[in-house]
């Protein structure tokens, strides 16, 4: 089992498998970075998957595959299937933009995959376009059906910005709750990579205009889950996350690893510890010993809700979100 020295049970891994995207969400990566990390420094599916396996058997039980943007990474499935082979019991979830869902839905569900949450943040497709600096919508669309048609359980991320998509709070609960899948809102998260001027909604803005429309309630958390939870009278649950809550990281029971291998504490915090190394020399013990150290720092808190520190420095598009 790991535990923090906070006493935190570690038991949820994200991978990043890839930096790169095919959209620039102002709020994520305004701009192309200056340069991808070359192919050959990421680690293979294989070197991933052996890192993987000694995480599950350390207590990992629950894994969720994003990026950048996952599904640009050819044979995504190939991932899936080798962690569900090798542990079918360990929850696989996928975050992705939905752009490339049409074409590789059922692929990955038949690798093993369950769940997935697809990042919406506007039914407008102007907005859309202004939000990812691109033409999505629609292709979005068609990947949220092609999903639920082959049975994945789905999920709705959507980050609300001031004087951007403020307007759509209403549409995206009804679009999503039409669906049959859970919306959840998170708080935009201040980053130097994101554009000049962005600013979130806080969640108690946004549960403010949902009053207006229908009648929820706060039910529990799910353990370790992120999200503070809500249900309406009919029994639709939705959540939001609220990372500049003074208590949001008192629960967290989570760990990064991105697509280069570094094993990351805390989303906030530049701090990390590379095991390409030790799986590259099939150095079991050593990617052990390195996976409990990086659980030993774990960070207390972000710095999120403080005054003095509120930006981070590091990309949602590295660490995964
Ligand atoms: N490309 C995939 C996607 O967009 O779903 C996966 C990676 S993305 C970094 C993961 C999640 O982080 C998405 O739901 C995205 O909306 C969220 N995200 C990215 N930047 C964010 C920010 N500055 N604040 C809050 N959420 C952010
Ligand atoms: Fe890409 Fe996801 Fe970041 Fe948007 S939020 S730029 S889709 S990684």
């Amino acid at each position: 089992m790991l535990i923090d020295q906070f006493g935190r049970k570690v038991t949820y891994l994200r991978v990043s498998v890839t930096e790169r995207c095919n959209f620039r969400c102002r709020y994520c990566m305004a701009e192309k970075p200056f340069s991808w990390v070359p192919k050959e420094n990421l680690l293979s599916y294989e070197e991933l998957f052996a890192f993987i396996k000694i995480a599950i058997d350390s207590g990992i039980t629950k894994i969720r595959l994003t990026g950048g943007e996952p599904t640009t990474r050819e044979n995504l499935d190939e991932l899936i299937a080798m962690i569900h082979t090798y542990s079918p019991q360990t929850d696989i979830g996928l975050t992705t933009n939905g752009f490339l869902l049409p074409a590789i839905a059922a692929k990955l569900q038949q690798a093993g995959l369950k769940r997935i949450n697809v990042s919406l943040d506007s039914l407008d497709p102007d907005i859309a376009r202004y939000i990812a600096q691109k033409e999505i919508l629609e292709q979005v669309l068609r990947g949220i059906d092609a999903a639920l048609n082959v049975g994945l359980k789905v999920k709705i991320n959507s980050v609300i910005l001031k004087n951007i998509n403020e307007h759509e709070i209403v549409q995206l609960f009804e679009f999503a709750r039409s669906h049959g899948a859970q919306i959840r809102y998170i708080e935009y998260m201040e980053n130097s990579f994101a554009h000049n001027g962005i600013k979130g909604l806080t969640s108690q803005e946004i549960l403010d205009v949902l009053k207006n429309h229908i009648d929820f309630a706060p039910i529990p958390k799910e353990e370790g889950g992120p999200a503070n939870l809500y249900e309406t009278h009919d029994g639709y649950r939705f959540g939001t996350i609220e990372p500049h809550r003074h208590d949001f990281c008192s629960t967290c029971d989570r760990l990064r690893l991105t697509a280069e291998g570094d094993l990351i504490g805390c989303l906030y915090f530049e701090g990390s510890k590379s095991i390409k190394e030790a799986i590259r020399h099939e150095n079991i013990l050593k990617a052990k010993e390195i996976l409990e150290e990086v659980i030993l720092n774990k960070p207390e808190k972000n710095l999120w809700g403080s005054e003095e520190f509120s930006i981070s420095n590091r990309a949602f598009y590295e660490t995964g979100g």
